[in-house]
């Protein structure tokens, strides 16, 4: 199985559903994308990452203090 998002096959199945035997979800490794086996996620071309692009993400701004 294959990540839907970069293609990694490094995808491990996190959980199966608490009741019967209904899904499993699992998640990518590298770039934790998750999904549960009940989905067929297509993933919009703008959305999809290599390691081009993880290398490149931007960080998240910090949120600054709290004004007294
Ligand atoms: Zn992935």
């Amino acid at each position: 199985m294959k990540c839907h998002r970069c293609g990694s096959d490094n995808v491990r199945k996190m959980v199966d559903s608490p009741v019967g035997d209904a899904w499993e979800v699992y998640v990518c490794e590298k770039c934790c994308y998750s999904w549960r086996s009940t989905e067929n996620p297509v993933v919009m071309e703008k959305f999809k990452l290599d390691d081009n692009k993880i290398a490149n993400m931007g960080v998240i701004p910090p949120i600054p203090p709290l004004k007294k």
